[in-house]
């Protein structure tokens, strides 16, 4: 064992609905999975198809408060589907996608939209804007042999108990399998990688106060409240 010069820190353990953990090791967000969404973010879903970006994993986070992050005035909410990888590989066929699914989970991937706006502007990337601490909470995983299929259900998301965003899973423009199979064409996938699969149309700023609730039928309730800024 060699010595090492910082204390080893541990992965991010994200919690499944049987009380164990789940250690999360990569984390892929897809854009523009909605059509409704990409149309209210200025952009024709028939013309451009969905893509995804990444975040670190310490950006997941269970149930509970998260900062209001610094440098925006422009801090939003998406409510989308989580997919938690149980096994990986590089390209993965659409119709040997679900074998490789350990469960899925309620997420927010929460962005800083004025600093979105202005990567997409200048043509950089999105990394200030999307890959933020704290930005990735997560709800229980519930394993996939304890839920019925995820490609049909509602999803809504609550701010301080007003409905901000109502959709159906079926809207998707990638279904998941075929989500898993474009992104094991660029990357290895590997069990403990989370898939946020993208946020239907209703997206929208948060305040230091504000309570956020994902809801998927099947799965448990995400709660998020919005602290203020990180001391
Ligand atoms: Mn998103």
């Amino acid at each position: 064992m060699i010595n090492l010069v910082l204390p080893l820190w541990l992965p991010t353990v994200a919690m499944t609905s049987r009380g164990e953990g789940f250690p999360v090791r990569r984390v892929f967000c897809i854009g523009r999975n909605y059509a409704a969404h990409a149309r209210e973010m200025g952009h024709d879903p028939d013309r451009e198809p969905p893509f995804f970006f990444t975040k670190w994993a310490e950006a997941v986070v269970p149930t509970g408060k998260i900062a209001y992050p610094p440098e925006t005035e422009d801090y939003q909410f998406e409510a989308e589907l989580v997919v938690a990888l149980g096994s990986g590989g590089h390209n993965i066929q659409p119709a040997d996608a679900g074998a490789h699914i350990y469960g899925y989970a309620c997420g927010l991937d929460m962005t800083r939209r004025d600093l979105q706006a202005e990567a997409k502007k200048k043509g950089r990337p999105w990394d200030v804007a999307k890959n933020v601490e704290q930005s990735a909470p997560i709800g229980l995983i519930h394993p996939a042999a304890d839920v019925p299929a995820m490609d049909v259900g509602a999803i809504t998301l609550t701010q301080n108990g007003e409905v901000k965003q109502s959709g159906d899973l079926s809207d998707m423009i990638w279904p998941i399998r075929d989500v898993i199979a474009y992104i094991s064409r660029f990357y290895a996938l590997e069990a403990g990688d989370l898939i946020y699969t993208g946020t239907p149309e209703g997206v929208g700023p948060v305040k230091p106060g504000d309570r956020l609730s994902v809801r998927i039928a099947g799965l448990s309730d995400l709660d998020v409240t919005i602290a203020g800024p990180r001391a």
